[in-house]
């Protein structure tokens, strides 16, 4: 067990990172976060900070000198600084389970060797394989970057009549991996802590609703019966278990029209679809992932309130003030200076109820 008063380094330095290092700050931890700009939004709450690019192998060494775990905010770590700072430090969630994660293929290969479903898919390295892939898959479908996605950056939709060309020259990269468009009704995820014991923490099931792929809103909890809720819950638990992950990760599930559960993404991190824990439940994602990172006990992750969280993306975040007068909504602001379209700059989080029964 790491006590209080020993440093967490944090690997990112965005606004996962900072809600990770506010977390650690309440138990008494000093944070050290690897970032790429001093100004980073984690860089900002953090005791102390590197301000370096992942490929620069003598600052991750320096970062791992000086803290005692150290964890990621963001999946797309290069691995190489992961292992540098696993060669000396403990690196919570182990690394290899941030590369599968980093790996579409990888990742759904993974999910599909222990049994659990996912759309269909064909890995493709070039415009004359996706024509083949897609005559395969049917139409529509989805064309993704195997690697370094995420948002809906990289992702291209093949309909009826998207050019093969055209489909793999607006993808952008070396590899890609073409999905079957999944008709969904909903979008849900779970997260699930796990400490150093074995022991689980389970969210309840969220619903998640996109706005140009990007998540806008997060219903705590998902509008779905008990039964997938239960089944979405075990998929998510029966991972964890399967590759002894510490810390916490996220499992981005479509519930189809036929009522089937799909896996669409692992994200070993806390999540934003997890930003209501925060305000509605007696611990929320980020100290989760502080507990299991430092050999602590989890803590309860039942929620107290249901909650409805809204992000604010680009100049959306000009509308902070009004928040504060809505007596159950709570304010979250990262820091960014820069607004850019699309880019997350807060959230709010109103409060309800605690329902019982779910309405669908
Ligand atoms: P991802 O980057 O894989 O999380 O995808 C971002 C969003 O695009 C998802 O949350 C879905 O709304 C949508 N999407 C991704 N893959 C598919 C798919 N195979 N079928 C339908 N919608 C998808």
């Amino acid at each position: 067990m790491l006590p209080p008063g020993s440093t967490i380094g944090i690997l990112g330095g965005g606004q996962l990172g900072r809600m990770t290092a506010m977390a650690a700050a309440r138990f008494g931890y000093k944070t050290h976060v690897f970032a790429n700009e001093a100004d980073a939004p984690a860089a900002q709450v953090a005791a102390a900070v590197t301000v370096a690019p992942f490929g620069d192998a003598a600052a991750v060494a320096r970062f791992a000198a000086a803290v005692d775990v150290a964890t990621c905010e963001f999946e797309n770590v290069p691995a190489a600084a992961l292992r540098r700072v696993a060669a000396t430090r403990p690196v919570l969630p182990r690394p290899d389970i941030l590369e599968i994660a980093q790996d579409r293929l990888r990742e759904k290969n993974f999910l599909r060797g222990i049994g659990i479903a996912t759309t269909e898919f064909r890995a493709v390295g070039g415009p004359d394989e996706l024509a083949e892939a897609a005559r395969g898959l049917g139409r529509p479908a989805v064309l993704k970057t195997v690697r370094l996605g995420y948002d809906g950056k990289g992702q291209v939709m093949l309909d009826a009549d998207t050019g093969a060309e055209e489909a793999w020259r607006r993808m952008g990269a070396a590899h890609g991996i073409l999905e079957a468009f999944v008709d969904f009704r909903c979008e849900i995820s779970v997260i699930v802590a796990r400490g150093a014991d074995g022991a689980l923490a389970c969210y309840v099931p969220v619903e998640n609703r996109h706005k140009n792929h990007i998540l806008h809103q997060t219903i705590a909890p998902a509008r779905i019966t008990p039964d997938l809720a239960n089944a979405a819950t075990a998929i998510a638990c029966r991972i964890v278990e399967e590759v002894r992950l510490v810390g916490v990760l996220a499992v981005e599930m479509f519930v189809t029209t036929a009522g089937a559960i799909l896996v669409n993404e692992l994200a070993p991190r806390p999540h934003n679809s997890g930003h209501w824990t925060i305000d509605a439940c007696v611990t929320s994602q980020f100290e989760q992932l502080v507990r299991a990172v430092c050999g602590l006990p989890l803590g309860s992750p039942e929620r107290h309130s249901d909650a409805v969280m809204t992000n604010l993306l680009g100049r959306e975040v000009a509308n902070w003030r009004a928040v504060l007068d809505e007596p159950n909504a709570k304010l979250h602001l990262y820091g960014k200076s820069a607004v850019r379209p699309g880019r997350k700059m807060g959230h709010v989080t109103r409060l309800l109820p605690r329902r019982e029964a779910p309405t669908r």
